[in-house]
């Protein structure tokens, strides 16, 4: 799938031309059509629109400012989530966390406030009596963002001079090369998403393939970065046992050394949702389904979660495989 993106038209609040960052998308996309709007939490056409267009509204761009700027506590690899940036994307994977968020509205919103943020980011670091761990990536993806806005150059030097603790992000992109030789001061842990090729190919429409994430953990882990992987999600579909184990040999013979020596994984199996069927089945027809009624938890209009019993299962075969393939590396959580 071409990763370069096409917008379509912007659609824009009108404050927003009062920041740099406002100005400066202002300037790139002087071409598209500029639309303004009230509110980028509100956009009625978009809200009117039928799920099968899903995918055609990805490609209009929602510039604004963010309002709410409140931390969510976390307790995985950070301790906060913050919302940072941006929030929605526009890759499609069938399974985006997102979509429950924001349902067909998940387009890429992009927040031109970021000295506010990055100033609150600063001052909550210094506030805290031990070293605190940001999550700026949990609303969308910030490598992907940052071929728009270059955010992630504004905002790695700067926490690396004012920031206490670290902050990191997640990505399942590859275009890294603009923050391999940033000051990052190892305040910024970078990690990368993978699953197995089939999975991307089939799942994580638009996102960069398993070679290039791996040659892109590689590069960021070069450059001093502290880098970890995520498995995720697991997706327990037809064969894949056989995928997931693919996946580990292709990370054994694809990450350098130094990433398998100090990197750590995390996994997480796959939850959907109602929501994500009824968009997929409409925007997406020929697409895998997701739903296993066998295997998931939840029916109607809720979540759906894989049963204990199958959870267990994917766990031991996981861990007793990460074992054999990869050695002892660090397994943060399954969850
Ligand atoms: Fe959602 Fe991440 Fe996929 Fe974008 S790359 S569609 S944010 S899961």
């Amino acid at each position: 799938m071409d990763l370069n993106m096409k917008f379509d038209a912007v659609y824009f609040e009108p404050g927003s031309l009062t920041y740099p960052l406002g100005k400066q998308l202002k300037e790139q996309f002087a071409a598209l059509p500029w639309i303004p709007i009230e509110s980028h939490n509100s956009i009625k056409e978009m809200q009117e629109k039928p799920n099968s267009e899903f995918g055609r509204m990805k490609r209009n761009l929602i510039i604004g400012t963010r309002k709410t700027h409140k931390y969510v506590e976390n307790h995985k690899v950070s301790d906060y989530l913050v919302p940072y940036t941006s929030s929605g994307c526009t890759a499609m994977c069938l399974y985006c966390y997102l979509v429950c968020n924001y349902n067909k509205c998940a387009y890429l919103r992009l927040f031109v406030n970021r000295e506010q943020m990055m100033d609150r980011l600063v001052r909550q670091g210094k506030k805290s009596e031990r070293e605190l761990t940001f999550e700026i990536g949990s609303n969308s993806d910030l490598v992907l963002e940052n071929t728009i806005t270059n955010n992630l150059l504004y905002t790695i030097p700067r926490f690396a001079e004012e920031g206490t603790g670290k902050i990191t992000f997640p990505t399942k992109f590859h275009m890294v090369e603009p923050l391999l030789g940033l000051s990052h001061r190892g305040k910024v842990i970078f990690r990368m998403s993978v699953n197995p090729q089939p999975v991307i190919e089939r799942i994580e429409l638009g996102t960069s393939n398993l070679k290039q994430r791996i040659d892109a953990v590689n590069e960021m882990c070069e450059a001093g970065y502290p880098c970890g992987l995520l498995i995720a999600p697991v997706i327990l579909m037809d064969g894949w046992r056989t995928m997931y184990t693919g996946l580990l040999e292709e990370l054994k013979s694809g990450l350098s050394s130094k990433v398998k020596k100090q990197m750590f994984l995390e996994i997480i199996l796959m939850t959907y949702s109602y929501v994500h069927r009824a968009i997929n089945g409409d925007a997406f027809p020929g697409a895998v389904d997701l739903y296993d009624k066998e295997l998931m938890t939840g029916r109607g209009r809720g979540r759906y979660c894989y049963r204990n019993e199958a959870r267990e299962e994917a766990e031991l075969f996981l861990r007793s495989e990460i074992r054999r393939i990869l050695g002892d590396v660090q397994i943060l959580y399954i969850s």
